[in-house]
């Protein structure tokens, strides 16, 4: 099942999208939908045409979880690091931008705007300390994520390559987090460790990889985080990017120049850009790149 968030008339309401239509219920949002367990297609509402509907993000959570450095060639494309467990970053839950709107470049507060395609996963049941074996059993769905990101103010690569991140500003501006505008469900998705992950920029191809080169697999991360933080049905936890971003050909911040199989080398994001990342059997995020 595919679900959203729709706006009708100013409100926001939970949806459950099949095909060229969606069944719109009078539950306020996907997020109220998953806090109160809540069957969507046993909610009072009505089906409505999908192109006559303004689809919100599907959640917006207060924040939004984040694993960083987890996948083999993300980590070959710049300065190595040592990695013994998870990285974990947060991201204010209003850097979610809406489907439709563009990314604005905002030149003082990034020269170096990246895209991070990633495999969201969307909690649906409370737990604390979870084991990995049973990690799954706390995951309602699945959302294709990009974790846009400001290089210049995350990455500070001296001559002698140490290599220092913040993950504060980089992170965290208006428009930073893209959400697909649809979150499908575990059971749609099933098993989550080989999915194809893509990103075209403007048509050309720039990520292209597996969930299977994460470092850390989705029942680790959510275990690992776990341990930290309750998770709460609603969460968002984006499991990081592969390699094929910007950073990967942009000497001054330590990338190497690894250009992944098949794909075109990168660069940073320009005005008049088109983004889209896709993930198999998830689904894909489409947004244009404004000055
Ligand atoms: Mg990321």
């Amino acid at each position: 099942m595919r679900l959203a968030s729709v706006v009708v008339g100013g409100e926001r309401w939970a949806a459950v999208v099949e095909g060229d239509r969606a069944f719109v219920t009078e539950v306020p949002g996907l997020d109220a939908a998953l806090a109160a367990s809540i069957d969507l297609m046993s909610a009072p509402g009505e089906w409505r045409r999908l192109a006559d509907l303004q689809l919100d993000a599907p959640l917006r959570p207060p924040v939004v979880f984040c694993a960083g450095q987890n996948y083999r060639d993300h980590l070959a494309e710049k300065a190595p690091v040592e990695v013994d467990e998870p990285e974990f970053f947060l991201k204010a839950g209003q850097t979610i931008a809406a489907p439709d709107d563009p990314v604005l470049i905002e030149r003082d507060v990034t020269e170096k705007l990246d895209y991070e395609t990633e495999l969201g996963v969307v909690i649906g049941r409370r737990g604390r300390r979870v084991n990995p074996s049973n990690a799954l059993e706390h995951v309602f769905g699945y959302v294709v994520l990009n974790d846009l990101t400001a290089r210049d103010r995350q990455v500070k690569f001296s001559a002698d390559g140490h290599t220092t991140l913040s993950l504060g500003t980089s992170k965290n501006f208006d428009g930073s987090t893209r959400l697909a505008p649809c979150v499908t469900t575990a059971d749609e998705v099933g098993d989550t460790r080989d999915l194809a992950l893509t990103t075209r920029v403007s048509g050309e191809l720039r990520q292209s990889n597996t969930t299977a080169n994460m470092l850390f697999d989705v029942a680790s991360l959510i275990s690992f985080v776990s341990r930290l933080l309750t998770l709460r049905p609603g969460v968002v936890l984006a499991t990081g990017t592969p390699g094929g971003t910007g950073w990967g050909q942009d000497p001054e911040l330590g990338g190497t120049g690894v250009t992944p199989e098949g794909c075109e080398p990168a660069r940073y994001l320009e005005p008049g850009d088109t983004v889209e990342s896709e993930i198999e059997r998830v689904g894909r995020l489409t947004f244009e790149v404004v000055e």
